[in-house]
């Protein structure tokens, strides 16, 4: 009885390692096969200046317009892309989608802030990210000074000396640097001096809970001060309602983004919120 019992675990173990190679299998081909479809879409997220309340940035946010499922959002697949490094290449084509949608806007005047592309680690550790980016600039003839490139503290604190001449080299082609979800790696803030950033994207899970909880009103406030002292300009993501927005700029926040201006959106219907915004 007992080796029956060993027996069908044995056999249960095996079936769902089965299934879940073949899901991986099933992933990783639809994957590959949405990058030779180009069933990838960029969705921009508006960004304000709290204190003008005027449109100053974009920020690039991926979507999959899958065949069967509609479009999903990147939780749904940017940690398998990372995994596999598929993220390499689907990042090569949205970083170079965005500039051809950065100059049409530009062109169109409908717009000349900077738009923001997240970039992952795996495309700095398994690719030579930086002739991308040149290639890309060369291809698309994009001002550089309008592109904004976002990382998380992990990524950059997994190989911090490796990043810190990386990122200046983009600061030389004439880039930003912000630092996204701040507040919720464990960057050191030795490393924080040492770094060559423009920016500091406050995590929403901080945004959310002010004015109400006093610990996360003392954390954004840290930030904020932080910030100003380092003159590096901040964001706060993730902003629903008119008291946060409200607590933000009388403490001394810059910038915006959050669902109170606007959810991320194609770039037709980008055009049409630009137009009556
Ligand atoms: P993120 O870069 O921190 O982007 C902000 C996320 O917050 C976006 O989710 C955005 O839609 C969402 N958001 C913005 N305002 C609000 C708000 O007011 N309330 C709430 N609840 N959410 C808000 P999204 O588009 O699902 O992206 C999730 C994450 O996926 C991004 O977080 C980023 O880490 C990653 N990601 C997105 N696009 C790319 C990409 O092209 N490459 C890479 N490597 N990662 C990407
Ligand atoms: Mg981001
Ligand atoms: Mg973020
Ligand atoms: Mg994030």
């Amino acid at each position: 009885k007992a080796k029956e019992a060993g027996k069908n675990t044995y056999t249960f173990y095996t079936l769902d390692m089965t299934i879940a190679s073949y899901e991986r299998i099933g992933m990783e081909n639809a994957l590959r096969e949405a990058i030779k479809e180009k069933q990838f879409v960029v969705y921009y997220q508006p960004q304000i200046d709290l204190k003008t309340g005027k449109l100053i940035g974009l920020e690039a946010l991926l979507r999959w317009n899958h065949p069967l499922e509609g479009i999903l959002p990147p939780g749904r697949f940017i940690a398998f892309s990372e995994e596999t490094h598929l993220i390499v290449e689907i990042g090569a084509w949205i970083l170079k989608q965005t500039c051809i949608d950065l100059v049409s806007l530009h062109h169109e005047r409908l717009f000349n802030g900077t738009i923001s592309v997240n970039i992952s680690g795996v495309q700095i550790e398994f690719s030579d990210f930086l002739s991308t980016l040149k290639e890309t600039i060369a291809e698309t003839k994009v001002d550089p000074s309008m592109l904004e490139i976002e990382v998380t503290e992990s990524f950059i604190m997994h190989d911090p000396e490796r990043w810190i001449v990386l990122l200046k080299e983009m600061q030389h082609l004439g880039m930003s640097i912000a630092i996204d979800d701040f507040g919720t790696g464990y960057s050191s803030l030795s490393y924080l001096r040492k770094l060559p950033i423009n920016k500091l994207k406050i995590d929403m899970s901080f945004v959310k809970d002010i004015p109400k909880l006093e610990d996360a009103c003392a954390i954004v406030n840290s930030i904020i001060n932080l910030a100003q002292n380092m003159k590096i300009t901040t964001l706060a993501e993730g902003i629903e309602h008119k008291d946060q927005e409200d607590y933000l700029a009388e403490h001394g926040c810059e910038q915006g983004q959050g669902y109170l201006y606007a959810k991320p959106m194609s770039l037709k219907n980008l055009k049409t919120w630009i137009q009556k915004f």
